[in-house]
């Protein structure tokens, strides 16, 4: 399949605040808070480090009237559109489109009665805002359940669809539709299945997918393989951690598949008994160093003067560990011999050169 016919080339283009989704624009990258909607500041900070991190829409929680009313508090300070995330309670949904969210997220399952999600897509309408429709693989009703002999890819796109078509027989088709599962292989099968039945744009994620480290794993795998068939308009790596790591492992992710570009690689070597140099330290000193630079470069770290220099030579610029002392090299060439703490202000200066 090439590029033109991947399935994200044809969903419909949906407008979140001022973000495109669908239609072949760029993979958008979201994350969710995970402060108290109602505190203003401490999620305004959260999302102002996000923001700077990369995240292009935040998700927040609107568990009550109060955090509803944050929102448009939240709004004035922060530069990217807000989803609010409802649970239950439609007049929550209602409150949160009163003061602005960009799009509400809703399992219309979870919600009561049609009469319920009518008033819910009756605001919506009025304001022209999406309605993202979840369907998590844990809220599955008994009857698909049942009918498919469990919790199954099978089940979970019917459930997303059968919401799907409520919503459009409410007259409306301003959607996105997110399915998830903890299970990884059964979300991208559900993936593969939803994708040739709609659309509309996939918001795709694994859901509980863990702490840091497996939840990266989980979700690199899951999402590169849903990506990487060409289904998937916006993503969200869930961690559970600090959500700025959510930003970076998505960033990773779509920059490893083709998908983006920008930002700078760091690539270092697994280290070996050659390494001569405190090489963990360094390439996590490069990383943070260069976090804040808008170059499209790669930088290696390598942890010796013998081989480092070859093995980086695909990259623009690169550090290798000698004892004590180290080389600066570009493209391959080795620019400077300097001593081991003078390794990282010349990288930078090097970098601020280049920016
Ligand atoms: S660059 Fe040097 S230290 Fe690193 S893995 Fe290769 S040989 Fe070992």
């Amino acid at each position: 399949m090439n590029d033109k016919d991947t399935y994200r080339m044809h969903t419909k283009v949906i407008q979140i605040g001022d973000r495109k989704i669908g239609g072949g624009n760029p993979i958008a990258i979201q994350s969710m808070t995970n402060t108290k909607t109602e505190d203003v500041k401490a999620t305004v900070e959260q999302i102002l480090r996000l923001e700077k991190a990369g995240c292009e829409i935040i998700r927040c929680t609107v568990p009550t009237l109060e955090a509803a009313a944050a929102i448009r508090e939240i709004k004035k300070q922060i530069h990217i559109p807000l989803v609010a995330d409802i649970h239950f309670d439609y007049r929550m949904a209602l409150a949160a489109i009163e003061n602005g969210a960009d799009k509400i997220r809703i399992n219309p399952g979870n919600i009561g009665s049609t009469e319920r999600v009518k008033a819910v897509v009756d605001a919506a309408k009025e304001r022209n805002i999406p309605i993202r429709v979840g369907v998590n693989s844990g809220s599955l009703e008994k009857p698909l359940i049942e009918k498919y002999g469990g919790v199954t890819a099978e089940g979970i796109v019917e459930s997303a669809l059968d919401k799907v078509h409520m919503i459009e027989d409410l007259g409306y088709d301003n959607l996105v539709i997110s399915i998830k599962s903890s299970d990884v292989l059964m979300c991208v099968k559900a993936h593969e299945l939803l994708a040739g039945k709609t659309v509309y744009p996939l918001h795709v994620g694994i859901t509980e997918s863990g702490t840091v480290n497996s939840g990266n794993i989980k979700s690199a795998i899951g999402l590169s393989l849903i990506l990487s068939q060409g289904i998937g308009d916006t993503i969200r790596v869930s961690l559970t951690g600090d959500p700025v790591e959510e930003i970076k492992s998505a960033k990773l992710i779509l920059r490893t598949l083709g998908l983006r570009k920008g930002g700078i690689e760091v690539v270092s070597c697994p280290t070996c008994g050659r390494t001569q140099i405190n090489l963990i330290d360094l390439a996590t000193r490069v990383e943070k160093l260069v976090e804040d630079y808008p170059l499209d470069i790669k930088v290696a770290v390598m942890g010796c003067v013998v081989n480092g220099p070859g093995e980086a030579k695909e990259a623009d610029l690169g550090v290798a560990g000698g004892i004590g002392e180290g080389l600066l090299i570009k493209r391959g060439e080795i620019i400077k011999k300097l001593p081991e703490d003078q390794l990282l202000p010349a990288l930078k200066e090097e970098l601020d050169h280049w920016s």
